[in-house]
């Protein structure tokens, strides 16, 4: 009795002395250059790994072991449906696979669940093939491992390997993967620049079977990125293009960012940041999505989807790293963010339909006056300073001693960066050129491919069943022009508007009434001065032809009406 009681006293002293005699916590192991933690991909029967897993990460998944992996986990668990996305030219077909529990086939079923709507995509560049690899592994690990309970709140639906054309053209590449596919689709088109063009089978089928249908609340598109100079593990940028509605994208970069980045170095590891480069100084000076190639056009996926008033991350490794660390990478993220959006997904839901009703409720207040507007092009502010990982020595490229094999990895990089403080932050979209935003557009009936384009992205076009008057405004084209922009040469108009009343329509007509919620994604395509909208992309390549707008002004075959009369 005697000891137990000194026993007591002795705990009840070292409690009140706790705060002071409390160790700090270990400071958190961040893995850097190549490192992954050992066995971070858990244990698993042979019939369970993928490709890269089985290979040591030397090879990645063609598209028929993507689609035999689907179908063993299919087999393997009652929560797998699957999507037919499309058929290219070669017969390869585009799946994805519909995660829930319970299972859920039609987007009718997800609405009924109250479950929030993410997805998930890989290798639409297929010589990035990381991410692909990455969504296999969480599709397992969500189906049949430790993150069953993502299923409690959202519906997942996984992409991994978008462009099936491109996965299976292989080339032999320097490190691994050994085998690497193409970056372009069987039609030799980046299908990372046919979000407004549309022209692919590939994104036709994408928006046709799932964003148009199941209208996920939030998107992630996995990439590779060249050689960098920063020291993170991968960078994310969400929509950037200053016609979206502010609400989603806001929302991605000032709360779901911070929260995931904190939570992948938590749980991973992992040292992770927005999608930037620095210049070319020492120290830097700049901090920014231009650096990096990102871009306030919306030719991308993840920006063009934010023009739907969605949410969109797009995530990049480095490419020096190793396979397997830049599938870990990809793991991370992509997990952290599903994370985020189990936790969330009520608020994300509610802040995208708040953008659907504030964009159709301007257009009914303010389009009918002129006096509503929106922009057509933009650049990148500053957000400030912000303080960068970023290696010192350059990232150059070195034979592997006695071979002429190029290592991926400079050996400084295997250890720390170094962070450099007060960089200018250079991410914050900002419009510089306007246009009215009319309430809506009037096509001519012979030009059904642009109202065939619209549809295909799920914009709401009407065919005029009589004969209207309507008032407005023409955009009068002096010159067609081409200008380098984004990497592509694009179609530039010379011209202005001028105001029009009365002009009659015929039936026949299309008509694009933007009090929808796809407004601003119908502005952008349709927006004859918008960076890359249908002009740019030489949509009315054949008509400004055949109107001789080589020799002379022509006025532009859409019109924008403030009123209609019917
Ligand atoms: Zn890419």
């Amino acid at each position: 009795m005697k000891r137990s009681f000194n026993l007591a006293a002795g705990v009840a002293l070292l409690a009140a002395l706790a705060p002071a005699l409390r160790p700090a916590p270990p400071a958190q192991k961040i893995y850097w250059g190549d490192s992954v933690p050992s066995g971070w991909n858990g244990k698993w029967p042979a019939k369970y790994l993928t490709v890269a897993e089985k290979t040591g990460y030397t090879r990645t998944a063609s598209s028929t072991e993507v689609l035999e992996f689907l179908d063993t986990l299919r087999w393997a668990s009652d929560k797998v449906a699957i999507i037919n996305m499309f058929t290219t030219s070669q017969r390869r077909t585009g799946a994805a696979a519909v995660l829930a529990d319970p299972r859920i086939a039609t987007p009718e079923e997800a609405a009924k669940s109250g479950k929030t709507v993410v997805y998930l995509q890989g290798n639409i560049h297929a010589y990035e093939p990381e991410a692909k690899e990455a969504l296999m592994m969480l599709m397992r690990d969500i189906l049949l491992g430790k993150r069953k309970t993502l299923l409690g709140g959202l519906i997942i639906i996984v992409c991994p390997n978008l462009n099936v054309d491109g996965t299976d053209t292989l080339s032999l590449s320097e490190g691994t993967p050994h085998l690497l596919g193409s970056a372009t689709n069987a039609q030799n088109v980046n299908l990372n620049r046919d979000a407004i063009r549309v022209d692919t089978a590939e994104i036709a089928g994408l928006y046709r079977t799932v964003f148009n249908r199941w209208d996920p609340t939030l998107v992630y598109d996995g990439h590779l990125m060249g050689r960098v100079q920063h020291g993170y593990a991968i960078g994310y940028a969400t929509c950037t293009v200053p016609a979206a509605h502010p609400g989603p994208r806001d929302y991605v970069f000032d709360k779901l960012f911070p929260a995931v980045r904190e939570a992948t170095r938590k749980t991973f590891g992992l040292e992770v940041f927005t999608h930037c480069e620095t210049d070319d100084k020492w120290p830097p000076t700049v901090w920014s999505h231009e650096e990096a190639m990102w871009t306030t056009e919306a030719k991308f996926i993840a920006n063009a989807y934010g023009l739907r008033n969605r949410m969109a991350i797009l995530a990049e490794t480095p490419g020096h790293e190793s396979f397997e660390r830049r599938i870990y990478a990809h793991y991370a993220l992509i997990a952290g963010v599903l994370d985020y959006a189990a936790a969330h997904g009520q608020e994300m839901r509610d802040v995208c339909r708040a953008a659907d009703r504030a964009v159709v409720a301007a257009v009914e207040a303010r389009a009918a006056t002129g006096e509503l507007r929106n922009f057509v092009a933009g650049t990148y502010g500053s957000y400030g300073q912000v303080d960068v990982l970023v290696y010192k020595e350059p990232n150059v490229s070195t034979l592997i001693p006695g071979t002429s094999v190029r290592a991926r990895i400079a050996p400084h990089m295997l250890g720390a960066p170094e962070l450099v403080r007060g960089l200018d932050f250079l991410c914050k979209p900002i419009g510089t050129v306007e246009a009215r935003v009319p309430r809506g557009y009037l096509i001519p009936a012979e030009l059904g491919v642009l109202a065939d384009k619209l549809r295909a992205q799920g914009v709401k076009v009407e065919v005029l069943a009589k004969p209207v008057k309507a008032s407005g405004e023409e955009y009068v084209v002096d010159k067609v022009g081409r200008g380098r922009s984004g990497g592509y040469s694009m179609i530039k108009l010379e011209g202005g508007f001028a105001p029009s009343q009365d002009k009659e329509f015929p039936a026949g007509t299309f008509r694009v009434d933007l009090a929808q919620p796809l407004a601003n994604l119908a502005f952008y395509c349709l927006e004859p001065q918008a960076a890359d909208g249908f002009v740019g992309w030489g949509v009315f390549e054949d008509w400004f032809k055949a109107a001789g707008a080589d020799r002379r002004s022509v006025v532009y075959p859409v019109y924008k009406y403030f009123k209609i009369a019917e």
